[in-house]
């Protein structure tokens, strides 16, 4: 088994961490790596963080220096775009038209960001952040007094809003949805975040249906439906992400909002497996299909794949779990995103300190920490077992989470 080639389509975060979790797994055979972009695997999250605040390096996001690939046996292959996959012969075409044959395939081709379907969403002075080509472009518009439109005030958008206010651009965000992060908060915490960025002077505007994004020129203008015209010399777009699913779609293999595999990443073809963003998986702890576009899902689930690959049996479970850094705020989430009809706090927002759960018919489906990271590694666990807990202890600081975790 551990003679076979397997190739890994995208070399991203998951690619990345897949092939080294291969090799360590104990593979033998060859590893090709192929990637689109021109950079070895790197991490996103600084992307809209060091990366775009100018504090951080392109270097400092690889997960390892380009030579280590070659020592460690793994043929990395950039500037590499797989076309298509021939389930049946067993190959995969690549962009200059070459052929590779496999024995397995790692699917890892992550996400690409939503444009905004209006008129001038795709504008030359209209930015979408995924690489760090869109991070060092639009990092050198956001110098001292630009001014920023964001369209959408989710992680991403509220993060690019955040660094921008930090390199002293004057920033309003624009969001479809009454509040801002309306797909991942509670409306309480959805303000708290929302009162963040104002008190740093980012303009936040709610109910706002972006129709047009027009180029004057040397500026954009960004129109709403209520008849505005915000005025700004760039706009930045974070209206989420679609899975990047058309390789998959090619070899035949079944697609559900994602890349559908099990708990073992395995796909509808028994040599396809894929994991990260491209992915909607089953998920052991959670007992549904989710996809998922978080760092810790890129990389544990890449791994845990791998090591199925590799001859391993253990399914990937784990509480699905986010961070972001927005000013001096951490904001910190574990537990898929779903419903829930009570929430418990555990501290005050006064005290811009505290751990929120959420629950549903009396069990904690989901926690969300500010600034509080101690309370995560427990509130991960508390989620993870399920089981109904009183309230009250939640909410009392004097009882230790550990205990709760019993
Ligand atoms: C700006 C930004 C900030 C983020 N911040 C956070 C954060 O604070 N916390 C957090 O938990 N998560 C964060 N994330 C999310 C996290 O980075 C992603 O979940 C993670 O990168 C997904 O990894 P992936 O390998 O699945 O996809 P990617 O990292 O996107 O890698 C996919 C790779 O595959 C390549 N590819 C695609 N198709 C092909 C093909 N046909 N042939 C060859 N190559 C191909 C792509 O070019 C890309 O390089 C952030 C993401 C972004 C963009």
């Amino acid at each position: 088994m551990s003679e076979r080639h397997i190739v890994i389509a995208g070399a991203g975060h998951a690619g990345g961490r897949a092939a080294e979790a291969l090799r360590a797994a104990g593979h033998k055979g060859k590893i090709t790596l192929l990637g689109k972009e021109r950079h070895p695997p790197y991490e996103r999250p600084p992307l809209s963080k060091e990366l775009l605040a100018g504090t951080g390096t392109v270097e400092k996001t690889y997960l390892r220096p380009l030579a280590w690939y070659a020592e460690a046996g793994i043929d990395l292959r950039l500037g590499v775009e797989v076309r298509e996959i021939d389930p049946r012969a067993q190959r995969v075409r690549l962009g200059d038209a070459s052929e590779l044959p496999y024995d397995a395939v790692m699917l890892t081709t992550g996400a690409r960001p939503r444009i905004l379907p209006v008129a001038g969403g795709e504008g030359p002075r209209v930015f979408y952040l995924r690489d760090i080509e869109d991070c060092l472009g639009l990092r050198e518009r956001l110098v001292p007094d630009a001014r920023l439109a964001v369209v959408g005030a989710g992680f991403i958008g509220l993060e690019i809003a955040a660094t921008a206010r930090k390199r002293g651009a004057a920033v309003t965000v624009l969001e479809l949805a009454p509040q801002v992060l309306a797909r991942v908060a509670p409306p309480q915490i959805a303000a708290y975040v929302a009162d963040l960025h104002q008190r740093h002077g980012v303009e936040i505007r709610t109910g706002a249906i972006v129709t047009g994004i027009e180029d004057t020129g040397s500026g954009v203008v960004v129109r709403t439906a209520s008849g505005e015209g915000i005025a700004a010399d760039i706009a930045a777009v974070g209206i989420g992400v679609q899975p990047n699913v058309e390789l998959a779609a090619s070899a035949g293999i079944t697609i559900d909002d994602g890349i559908k595999v099990d708990e073992f990443g395995r796909s509808s073809d028994a040599a396809i497996y894929a994991a990260g963003d491209a992915t909607r998986h089953f998920n052991p702890l959670c007992k549904r299909w989710i996809r998922l576009e978080a760092w810790q899902n890129a990389q544990n689930q890449a791994i845990a794949v791998a090591k199925v690959m590799a001859g391993g049996s253990e399914p990937f479970a784990e509480v699905p779990w986010f961070w972001t850094d927005q000013f001096d705020m951490n904001l910190q989430t574990a537990g898929p995103p779903g419903p829930w009809d009570k929430l418990v706090w555990r501290g005050e927002p006064a005290e811009r300190a505290f751990t929120v759960f959420h629950l549903f018919e009396g069990r904690p489906v989901a926690a969300t920490t500010v600034n509080n990271v101690r309370d995560m590694r427990f509130a991960r666990m508390i989620v993870g077992r399920g089981q109904p807990v009183d309230p009250a202890a939640l909410a009392d600081k004097s009882v230790k989470l550990q205990d709760l975790c019993r």
